[in-house]
């Protein structure tokens, strides 16, 4: 023996829910950084292979633009080789997957194949009309990817990230009011029944995410401390 205690510990899986707004990127990535947990976010795999161009980008783009669904079989091809990198093993926050029964389903069978288990999915409760302005007004810093909002959280200096100092800032294409309306509606016809699936499975957790950025990173962290083992 060494004198040093090995805790064996089993990656934890967590799955953050919730109607484009609610805070699932920005939650992510500050559990990211707390944690140790790595953010996977199928939007911005997505968004990476339309920029690349690759066939799964080109047959998911118009799709995207028009704040539809992109077809299971390319969402959950894209999230298997994601997944297959060896940085997952420490354990995933899965953010915007999934987002159907079918997606949850090979989720399920994906993580059995691995001896794992979803921890925990947590509902990121909001009002939907407080989401198009919360949308609508967001941009990211290009360099770090640190979010702003023209409204809620602008940075300290104007046109400075705070984060890494860089000056170029970008808005996603569907962030528009139009479209949200339009994933709204796909996230209320397609996803929500999610909610359901996972408190059959005795998983879901609630939070209230109209409440402050940090109050719902508080509320979540007590959730990851919960389930960790
Ligand atoms: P997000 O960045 O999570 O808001 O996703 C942006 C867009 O990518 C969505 O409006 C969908 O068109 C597509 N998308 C992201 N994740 C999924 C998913 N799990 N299933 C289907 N489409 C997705």
């Amino acid at each position: 023996m060494d004198g040093v205690s090995h805790v064996t510990t089993t990656p934890a899986v967590m799955i953050l829910l919730g109607p484009p707004g609610a805070g699932k990127g920005t939650q992510a990535r500050m559990l990211e950084e707390k944690y140790g947990l790595v953010q996977l976010s199928t939007g911005d795999l997505l968004r990476a292979a339309v920029a690349a161009g690759t066939e799964a980008g080109q047959a998911a783009k118009a799709v995207m633009e028009a704040g539809g669904l992109v077809s299971d079989d390319i969402v959950l091809a894209i999230l298997k080789d994601r997944m297959a990198d060896a940085d997952t093993q420490s354990g995933v926050i899965l953010d915007g997957f999934p987002r159907t029964t079918g997606q949850a389903e090979a989720l399920d069978a994906l993580l059995a194949e691995t001896g794992q288990k979803i921890d925990a999915a947590v509902s990121l409760e909001v009002e939907d009309e407080a989401m198009v302005e919360r949308v609508s007004g967001r941009y990211t810093c290009a360099a770090c990817g640190e979010g702003y909002h023209d409204t809620f959280k602008k940075p300290q200096v104007a046109g400075v990230c705070d984060k890494c100092g860089g000056t170029a800032f970008k808005r996603r294409a569907d962030d528009n009011a139009e479209t949200v309306r339009s994933r709204l509606d796909a996230y209320h016809a397609q996803t929500a029944p999610l909610i359901g699936y996972y408190d059959a499975r005795g998983v879901l957790r609630h939070v209230d995410a109209m409440a402050d950025i940090g109050d719902v990173a508080e509320a979540l962290g007590r959730i990851v401390d919960s389930v960790r083992h």
